[in-house]
């Protein structure tokens, strides 16, 4: 780690520089440790250990040196210039799971029990949709989907329900809407509901939601954190370190959802790029958004970075650049988009998001295919939508790419 005294003033040198790199072997990246488990020199120790007096690892499901470095990285882009409180540093608690899906398991276990109620925006993951429907709805906690960006209605469902907990993904997917962080977990905290926040989309680079005084946040890492598409992955960063030490990392380990090292070293190397990589994502969508847009065989574009979308302002207010996400509409529908999706050469037909080339998916018949047609059609997922990951290639062979397959 670099000398705590010597400040590192660039998200960049964060994320190069923020983990632990000190090894018996003097290797410069960070080893995988590929090990179940962890010596004792003696009895002594193993009982130390456990005890918690000696830090050092045991067993690879409650923690591992690679999955710690990963941790530390994460933890430290999330808190990158922001202060807590006392006006000091602000210190955040990172866990690293095998999955987006995981880390969210771990989330809402830890946090929730039967009888809650969740409130959230009813733009979703289809991932987190069918995680509230189907287990927290078998664990006797109720989710309630309204449109988190009428504040009104927030407030109305909070004064009308006993809400524990709010859950916001800004942007979301697939309709690129964008929740206001700042309004909302400023109505949360006056009734003391928990937030917390699915910043998959955005990755710390664009935006903070611990700025905004909320409780957790989650991402996959599976997207551009990892950046290349190599691993699946995700993490729970909390700011209440007490709780994240204790009940969330009990829950984590007691329900097994441990990352693995190999996966938590490919996505140490995907950070390092973070802010590089997003910076040319970001410029390329704005140059997507606005072809598109100006395409007479499309339809709608919904892209937070053109002023023609209901939830530029607060994006604006939110971000530091728009992002490398989004979806838009043929006017022929869905036969148009079926076929343009097969004429596409070079980017990519594949759902997930976030690899270093550009991938298109059709979200109804894919990603959110078990979400009634009603609601999503609600959701703002027509049957026509294509959703777009805009890649860092050269802008020109995209463009080349969705003119050709337009045609
Ligand atoms: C992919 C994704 C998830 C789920 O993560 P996995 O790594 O696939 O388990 C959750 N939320 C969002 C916004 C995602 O894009």
């Amino acid at each position: 780690m670099a000398d705590k005294k010597f400040p590192l003033t660039s998200f960049s040198s964060v994320a190069l520089h923020a983990a632990g790199s000190e090894n018996a072997e003097y290797s410069h990246l960070t080893p995988i440790y590929a090990t179940s488990t962890f010596t004792f020199d003696t009895a002594q120790q193993g009982m130390e250990r456990f005890a918690g007096k000696d830090k050092e690892n045991i067993y690879s499901r409650w923690g591992n040196p690679t999955f710690k470095a990963a941790e530390q990285t994460i933890a430290a882009l999330e808190a990158f210039g922001l202060k807590d409180a006392g006006g000091n540093p602000l210190q955040l608690k990172a866990l690293l799971h095998a999955s987006g899906q995981a880390a969210m398991t771990t989330m809402f276990m830890s946090l929730l029990k039967t009888g809650d109620n969740i409130m959230s925006h009813f733009s979703l993951y289809g991932g987190t949709y069918e995680l509230m429907h189907k287990v927290l709805e078998a664990n006797g906690i109720n989710t309630i989907i309204v449109d988190m960006r009428d504040l009104n209605l927030v407030e109305d469902t909070i004064k009308k329900n006993k809400i524990k907990l709010l859950h916001i993904e800004t942007p979301a997917n697939p309709t690129i809407q964008c929740v206001d962080i700042e309004a909302v977990s400023k109505l949360a905290k006056q009734h003391d509901i928990i937030v917390t926040v699915d910043n998959t989309f955005a990755t710390p680079y664009l935006q903070q939601p611990f700025k905004y005084d909320v409780d957790f946040v989650f991402h996959s890492t599976t997207k551009f954190l990892n950046g290349h598409g190599s691993a699946i992955g995700g993490v729970l960063i909390g700011k209440d370190i007490e709780f994240m030490k204790t009940k969330a990392w009990k829950w984590h380990a007691l329900l097994g959802g441990n990352a693995n090292p190999f996966d938590a070293y490919l996505l140490i190397q995907g950070m390092k790029t973070l802010e590089v990589r997003m910076d040319r994502h970001c410029s390329n969508a704005e140059k997507v958004a606005a072809f598109l847009s100006n395409h007479n065989g499309v339809a709608h574009v919904n892209y937070t970075g053109l002023e023609s979308h209901p939830d530029y302002t607060i994006a604006k207010k939110q971000m530091a650049h728009f992002g490398p996400m989004m979806s838009f509409e043929l006017k022929g529908g869905l036969e148009a988009g079926k076929k343009f999706i097969d004429k596409l050469q070079m980017c990519v037909r594949a759902v997930s998001l976030g690899t270093a080339d550009t991938l298109l998916s059709h979200p109804a018949s894919m990603t959110h295919y078990s979400v009634p047609r009603e609601e999503r059609i609600r959701f703002g997922i027509t049957d026509g939508l294509i959703r777009m990951s805009v890649g860092i290639e050269n802008v020109n062979d995209i463009l080349n790419d969705l003119e050709q397959a337009m045609g």
